[in-house]
C-alpha cells in the first residue's frame, strides 16, 4: 500500500496537471494535460519508464506540441487522471490517429503494475479491444482516485499524438455523429465519381474520366488517413499498411495533377512554366511512390508527403496564369482548388508536426474538399457548357461559310453556265455557219436542202435550187491578191442573202460557189431571182479590186416530185457547167 502510494505520489509530484474527472465531466481533449517523452533509442520499457530517471525527460505539449513528424523515436506519454467516486460511467481514451503503427496503454494496477492494451495500426483487429478506425482503450471502473497513465506510441510513417478522454455516453453520442458526418462525405463523393465516370461514357469528354480517375484516387488517400482502409477494405497484411498510405498520397497527387492539367489546359503547351511544375511534382509524388514500394515507406511517405505540399502551390501558380491569360473557366477552378489546397496544406502541416492535431486540422481537407466538390462540380459543368457552346458557334459559323460559299458556288455556276451556253452557241454557229459569210457551210446547205425538200415532197410544193459560181476567180486572186478575193467573195454573199426572201436558204457550198434553195418556187420565179442577182454582182463596186467588174454563173434545177431520187445539186451543177461553157455571166435551166 505505501508502495504504492509512494510512487504515485513520486510520479503526481512531477505531472504538471490532473485531470478531473467529475459528474459534469463528457469529454476532454488531453492536448494541454500531457506530457511526452522522446525515447530515440527505442529501447526504453515501462520499467524505465516507472522509474524516477527519466522524469526530466517528460516535456509538456506547451513545448514540444504532439506533433513529431516522421519521426523514428518511440514515445512515451504521461497524464493524471482525478476519477471522483461515484463516476460509474465508463471511460474511454482515444487516440484519435488511425495511422499510428503501435499504441499501448498501461492502466496502474493497486500493485503497482499496469494493465496493459494494446492497439495500432500493425496490431489485428482480433486482438484489439475495440474495433474502431482510431485506437480506443477503455478505462476500467476500479481506476478511481488519481493515477498516472502511460502510453507508448511508435510510428513508421509520420507520428501524431491527440488524445482525448470521453465518458462512453458522449463518445457514443460522437461516433454517431462522425459515423453520419463522414458517411455522408464518402457517399458524396461516392456518387459524384460514379456520376462523372458515366458522363464520360456517354459524353466521351477526356475531362470527365480525369476527373473520375482523381476523384478515385481522392476517395483512396481519404479512406486510407481516416483508418477505414485498413478497417475494412484492406488486402494486404498489416506491415503493408504504412506503404498504402504512401502510395494513396502518390495517387492522390498523381491524380490531381492529371486532372488539373486537363482542365487548365496545360498539356497542350499554352502554359510551359505551369507545365515544368506539374512535371516536377508528378515526378517527385512517382518518386515517392517507387521508393514506397521497393524499399522504404517512411522516405517514401515523405517524399510523397512533399509532392502533396508543393502540389498546392504548383496547381494555384497554374490556375492563376490560367485566370490570367483569360481563361474564364480556371476562375471557378481557382475558387474549388483554393478552398481544397488549402485544406491539403494544413494537412501537410501537421503531418511534418508544424501543428497541433485537432479536429479542424484533422478534417481540414474532408472540410475544404466537400467545398471544393461543389465548386468543382459547378466548374466542370461551366466549362464543359463553354465547350458546347464554342462548338455550336463553330458549327453555325461553319454553316453560315458553307452557306456563302453555296451562294457564291451558285451564282458562279450560273454565270459559267450562261458562259457555256454563249460558247455552245457559237460554236454550233461555227459548225453550221461559214465564218467568212455567216452563211450556212457546205454541210448545212446539204442538210437544209434535205429537210426543205422533205417539206416541199410532204406539201406538193416545188423547191426550186441554183447553184452560182464566180468567173474567172482564179485571175483575181492573182491579180489583188487572195484578200481581195475574200472581198469578193463576201460581197457576193451579200447580194444573195439581201434578195432571198426569209423562206429560201443560201449557202456557201465551196470556194467561190454558192448555193440557193428557195421554198415554194418554180423554174420561172427562180430564173427571175437569178438574173436580179447575176445584174446585181455585175453592176457592184468592189474597191479590193478596184472597181473592176465581175461576174457569176448560175445553173437552176427545180425538183420533179414525180423523180423524188433524182439529185437536185447534181442537175443544177449541170446546168452551171452549160452556163459557163457558153460564156459565162448567164443562167442555165437544167434540162435533161
Ligand atoms: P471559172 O470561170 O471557170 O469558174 O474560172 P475560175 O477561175 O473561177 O475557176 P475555178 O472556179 O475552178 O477556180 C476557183 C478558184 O477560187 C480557185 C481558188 O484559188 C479560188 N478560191 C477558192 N476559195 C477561195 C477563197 O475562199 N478565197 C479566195 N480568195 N479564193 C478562193
Ligand atoms: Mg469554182
Ligand atoms: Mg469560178
Amino acid at each position: 500500500m505505501f508502495l504504492l502510494f509512494s510512487t504515485q505520489n513520486i510520479l503526481l509530484a512531477n505531472t504538471s496537471d490532473v485531470v478531473i474527472v467529475d459528474r459534469d465531466m463528457t469529454k476532454i481533449n488531453l492536448y494541454k494535460h500531457i506530457e511526452i517523452l522522446e525515447d530515440k533509442t527505442n529501447k526504453l520499457t515501462i520499467q524505465d519508464i516507472k522509474n524516477k530517471k527519466y522524469d526530466e525527460g517528460f516535456k509538456s505539449t506547451s513545448l514540444v506540441g504532439n506533433s513529431f513528424g516522421f519521426s523514428k523515436s518511440a514515445f512515451w506519454v504521461r497524464f493524471s487522471l482525478k476519477i471522483d467516486e461515484g463516476i460509474l460511467d465508463a471511460l474511454y481514451l482515444e487516440l484519435e490517429y488511425p495511422l499510428m503503427d503501435y499504441a499501448s496503454l498501461y492502466i496502474p494496477k493497486e500493485n503497482g503494475e499496469f494493465i496493459v492494451k494494446n492497439s495500432g495500426e500493425f496490431i489485428p483487429y482480433s486482438q484489439k479491444e475495440i474495433n474502431y478506425r482510431n485506437h480506443l482503450f477503455s478505462i476500467p471502473n476500479s481506476s478511481q482516485g488519481t493515477q498516472t497513465y502511460y502510453m507508448y506510441v511508435k510510428s513508421g510513417a509520420s507520428t501524431q499524438i491527440p488524445l482525448n478522454l470521453y465518458k462512453s455516453g458522449t463518445l457514443i453520442e460522437q461516433i454517431d455523429k462522425e459515423n453520419f458526418i463522414l458517411g455522408g462525405y464518402y457517399g458524396n463523393m461516392i456518387l459524384i465519381m460514379i456520376a462523372t465516370l458515366l458522363a464520360f461514357y456517354k459524353i466521351r469528354d477526356k475531362l470527365f474520366l480525369t476527373y473520375g480517375i482523381y476523384l478515385l484516387t481522392y476517395i483512396f488517400f481519404q479512406l486510407s488517413i481516416n483508418g477505414f482502409f485498413s478497417q475494412y477494405f484492406t488486402p494486404f497484411p498489416l506491415e503493408y499498411s504504412n506503404k498504402v498510405i504512401a502510395i494513396s498520397v502518390s495517387f492522390v497527387v498523381l491524380g490531381a495533377i492529371l486532372f488539373a492539367g486537363n482542365y487548365l489546359q496545360v498539356w497542350n503547351g499554352k502554359y510551359p512554366k505551369t507545365k515544368l511544375l506539374f512535371y516536377i511534382v508528378s515526378a517527385a509524388a512517382f518518386t515517392g511512390l517507387i521508393i514506397t514500394l521497393v524499399s522504404d515507406s517512411s522516405l517514401g511517405s515523405q517524399v510523397s508527403a512533399v509532392s502533396g505540399m508543393i502540389l498546392p502551390l504548383v496547381i494555384l501558380f497554374g490556375a492563376i496564369s490560367s485566370v490570367r491569360s483569360g481563361y474564364k473557366p480556371a476562375k471557378y477552378f481557382l475558387a474549388a482548388w483554393g478552398i481544397f489546397l488549402f485544406g491539403i496544406f494544413i494537412l501537410g502541416l501537421l503531418f511534418l508536426g508544424f501543428l497541433p492535431y485537432i479536429f479542424v486540422t484533422a478534417y481540414a481537407m474532408q472540410i475544404g474538399s466537400t467545398l471544393e466538390l461543389l465548386l468543382l462540380s459547378y466548374a466542370l459543368i461551366y466549362r464543359i457548357n463553354l465547350v458546347y457552346q464554342e462548338k455550336e458557334e463553330a458549327k453555325q459559323k461553319a454553316t453560315e461559310y458553307l452557306n456563302q460559299m453555296n451562294e457564291g458556288l451558285e451564282s458562279l455556276v450560273l454565270e459559267r453556265t450562261k458562259e457555256l451556253n454563249h460558247k455552245n452557241e457559237l460554236l454550233s454557229q461555227l459548225a453550221i455557219r461559214d465564218s467568212m459569210t455567216n452563211m450556212l457551210n457546205h454541210n448545212a446547205s446539204i442538210e437544209a436542202l434535205s429537210s426543205m425538200k422533205s417539206t416541199a415532197l410532204r406539201n406538193g410544193y416545188n423547191l426550186a435550187v441554183i447553184m452560182i459560181d464566180i468567173d474567172f476567180f482564179k485571175s483575181i486572186n492573182d491579180k489583188y491578191g487572195h484578200p481581195a478575193g475574200d472581198q469578193v467573195i463576201i460581197k457576193i454573199a451579200e447580194i444573195i442573202n439581201k434578195n432571198i426572201r426569209p423562206s429560201d436558204t443560201a449557202g456557201r457550198y465551196g470556194g467561190e460557189e454558192f448555193i440557193v434553195i428557195l421554198h415554194n418556187t418554180n423554174e420561172i420565179d427562180a430564173k427571175e431571182l437569178a438574173e436580179r442577182l447575176r445584174k446585181n454582182i455585175e453592176s457592184t463596186k468592189i474597191t479590193a479590186i478596184e472597181n473592176q467588174s465581175i461576174s457569176a454563173s448560175f445553173g437552176i434545177s427545180v425538183l420533179n416530185p414525180l423523180e423524188p431520187d433524182l439529185d437536185i445539186i447534181l442537175q443544177a451543177d449541170k446546168a452551171l457547167y452549160q452556163a459557163k461553157s457558153s460564156g459565162r455571166n448567164n443562167i442555165k435551166n437544167y434540162s435533161a
